[in-house]
């Protein structure tokens, strides 16, 4: 595993969750393309007929008809090329997500297989730049110019060997497969443009000081770049400000976002930003972003919910017994408009007046839709209010994701204008500079 604030001389292997006891698998399928080419331990997990099924019975690992307690798969030689990887069938992506779907994952480099919280848990470990090559295109399509898949590339390698959040570490992995840490679908839609992407860039970081950045990164910014500390809390990270998406002929005065009616104005207008549909057309998103996603509009956008239906979703978001929303209270939005603190009013089924608040970015978006809204940059209008009761409830919103470091969408719409790749991660990481630390 990776070593926290340790900068790596040479190319790092990492370990990257596949099955989650999250996921509640009870068994796994792989299949093997030529088993000849790996070490199989303990020999009696053998695959028969180049599929290999484990499974958990009464808790306990099962492969051909035997009991174990863990199974290693490794390659003979850890070579650098793409061919022949693994099969794994089931795989979990959109974890939590509304579009959550089972997927098959060719995986290169090694598999260990063992039973974690009475599920199945299956690690993939692999050379860093053979995942980052997946990343890349895992997380946009092939279509994409060079430049875009090379910045996300540099900022995939760089939160990878930053290392901060360690959200897995004691399940024995360095991230997960998915969103939560960075989206790695295998092979499965490596292109050449992806290989040439981590070729180009190998051993590149970015770096602030002498440290690593911590280089997040999301699919809109809407516009206006987050702050660090306005979305996870904590000290501020100079390279992650709220800067304008745009360039500096951008005319925009009303600011702070943060402040209520130029959150209102902003989200209203379409300014003229990198991420906007005025670069980068809606319709021509789905050539470039992964094929997991929903279709629809990112940049502004709008959802409508009845009282009947807000009521009962916040009910059971924040288990509380509303027979009525009053009133969303705003309390406090970071400087791209996303609300960071806002205090619910409702009345029970006393019809007693109580308020519950909600605190962070990521609650706020948890809370307001059925599975995860686009962003928290959004107001709400009321309207059909009768007896102090609204009857309906419009979001108006921008973005999608915290906003923070680079905008991959803007990334894109920078990368079509011809930006080049140090030009676009100097744009998203301020002060930052880019750092070649092996070969
Ligand atoms: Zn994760
Ligand atoms: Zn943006």
């Amino acid at each position: 595993m990776l070593a926290k604030g340790k900068i790596p001389a040479t190319e790092p292997l990492i370990r990257v969750g596949i099955f989650l006891p999250e996921d509640q698998m009870q068994s796994v399928t792989i299949d093997f393309p030529d088993p000849d080419n790996y070490r199989i331990s303990p020999r009696s997990c053998w695959p028969q007929s180049k599929t290999l099924t484990a499974s958990i019975e009464n808790g306990q690992l099962i492969a051909n008809g035997r009991e174990i307690a863990k199974i290693t798969i490794q390659r003979n030689a850890l070579t650098g090329d793409y061919k022949q990887p693994l099969i794994v069938h089931n795989v979990t992506a959109g974890r939590g997500f509304h579009w959550k779907k089972s997927i098959s994952s060719s995986l290169l480099g090694d598999l260990e297989i063992r039973v974690a919280d009475g599920n199945m848990l299956v690690i993939n470990e692999l050379p860093l730049e053979q995942y980052l090559s997946c990343v890349a295109t895992s997380e946009m399509s092939a279509e994409c110019p060079a430049a875009l898949i090379e910045s996300q590339t540099i900022v995939a390698r760089a939160w990878m060997l930053a290392n901060v959040e360690q959200k897995h570490r004691k399940l024995g992995f360095d991230v997960c497969n998915d969103d939560c840490c960075q989206r790695y679908h295998g092979t499965g839609f490596l292109t050449p443009q992806a290989i040439t992407g981590a070729q180009a860039t190998r051993g590149q970081v970015i770096m602030n000081n002498d440290q690593i950045c911590d280089a997040r990164y999301s699919k809109s910014c809407g516009g206006m770049m987050e702050t660090f500390e306005s979305v996870w809390g904590g000290s501020p990270l100079p390279y992650m400000q709220n800067i304008f998406d745009a360039d500096r002929n951008l005319e925009w005065d009303k600011l702070p976002l943060s402040a209520e009616n130029n959150a209102r104005d902003w989200i209203d207008s379409t300014p003229n930003c990198f991420c906007s549909p005025k670069v980068v057309p809606e319709k021509e998103l789905t050539k470039y972003i992964g094929g997991v996603d929903e279709a629809g509009r990112y940049f502004r956008w709008q959802f409508d919910y009845s009282q009947a239906e807000l009521t009962q979703l916040l009910n059971q978001k924040l288990q509380i017994d509303a027979n009525n929303i009053i009133d969303i209270k705003v309390i406090k939005r970071g400087g791209s408009g996303r609300l960071i603190d806002i205090k619910i009013e409702y009345l029970d089924s006393a019809d007693v007046a109580r308020s519950i608040p909600v605190h962070s970015e990521y609650n706020i978006r948890q809370t307001f839709h059925p599975s995860f809204l686009y962003s928290s940059a959004f107001y709400i209008e009321k309207s059909d209010i009768a007896d102090n009761i609204p009857d309906k409830f419009s979001l108006y919103g921008a973005g999608w994701g915290h906003g923070a470091g680079l905008c991959q969408i803007g990334a894109l719409g920078m990368a079509l204008q011809g930006y080049k790749t140090a030009a676009i991660l100097r744009h998203y990481y301020p002060g930052s500079r880019l750092v070649t630390i092996y070969s």
